[in-house]
């Protein structure tokens, strides 16, 4: 099964992804994630993106197509893997589709998880992830134990002023794309404001009809 989680920063596609990777026993290939890793490790990826991360715009296609055509050449993404913040251009979507096809694949589904933008700030700004097992939290709605607590960290990019960016971006950008899977027949819209769980509920109803 082969899907992209699709929706605007803070909707809740990182979440739902770890759900399902438990549930399908699938990767989830998280760009965003990938890049992060490459910046605490100091590899040259890193250091790409970085500069374009903290300020909240998109790192260049050029970089990320390629990254992601590496990952998902690899062997676990044989029987599935779920795309997490890629893709978010319409040129970085064609390349997508031309990986897939030289690998003899497509994509299943497009889950669009929508949430209103009025709701988007506040959810990345009492954004919190734990550095042990990658759960992300929120410190209103769904507070770790001990938000002090070591384990606990803050992305770099989640604060108001890159918000305001990364919001443009994925309006500029990335949002057209809802169309081109539209027009594709692949989209599904799930409603991002309803309780984790219920979430979860609504995606693995249309997953479980593929
Ligand atoms: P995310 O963790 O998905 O919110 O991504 C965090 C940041 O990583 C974004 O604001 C971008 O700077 C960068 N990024 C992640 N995925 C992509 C992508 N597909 N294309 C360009 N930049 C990306």
């Amino acid at each position: 099964m082969n899907i992209i989680l699709f929706g605007a920063p803070g909707a809740g596609k990182g979440t739902q992804a770890k759900i399902l990777v438990e549930k399908y026993g699938i990767p989830q290939i998280s760009t965003g994630d990938m890049f992060r890793e490459a910046i605490t490790n100091g590899t040259e990826l890193g250091k790409k993106a970085k500069s374009f991360m903290d300020a909240g715009n998109l790192v260049p296609d050029d970089v990320t197509i390629g990254i992601v055509e590496e990952r998902l050449s690899k062997k676990d993404c044989e029987n599935g893997f779920i795309l997490d913040g890629f893709p978010r251009t319409i040129h970085q979507a064609e390349e997508l589709a031309k990986i897939l096809e030289k690998q003899n694949k497509d994509i299943d589904k497009v889950v669009v998880l929508e949430v209103r933008d009025g709701e988007i700030v506040e959810r990345i700004t009492g954004r919190r992830i734990s550095k042990k097992t990658g759960k992300i939290y929120h410190i209103k709605h769904n507070p770790p134990v001990d938000e002090n607590e070591e384990d606990i960290y803050q992305r770099d990019d989640d604060n108001e002023t890159a918000v305001v960016t990364r919001l443009a971006e994925y309006k500029n950008q990335t949002a057209p794309l809802f169309d081109y899977y539209k027009d594709l027949g692949k989209t599904v819209i799930i409603n991002g404001e309803q309780e984790v769980g219920k979430i979860t509920e609504d995606i693995l109803k249309i997953l479980n009809s593929l």
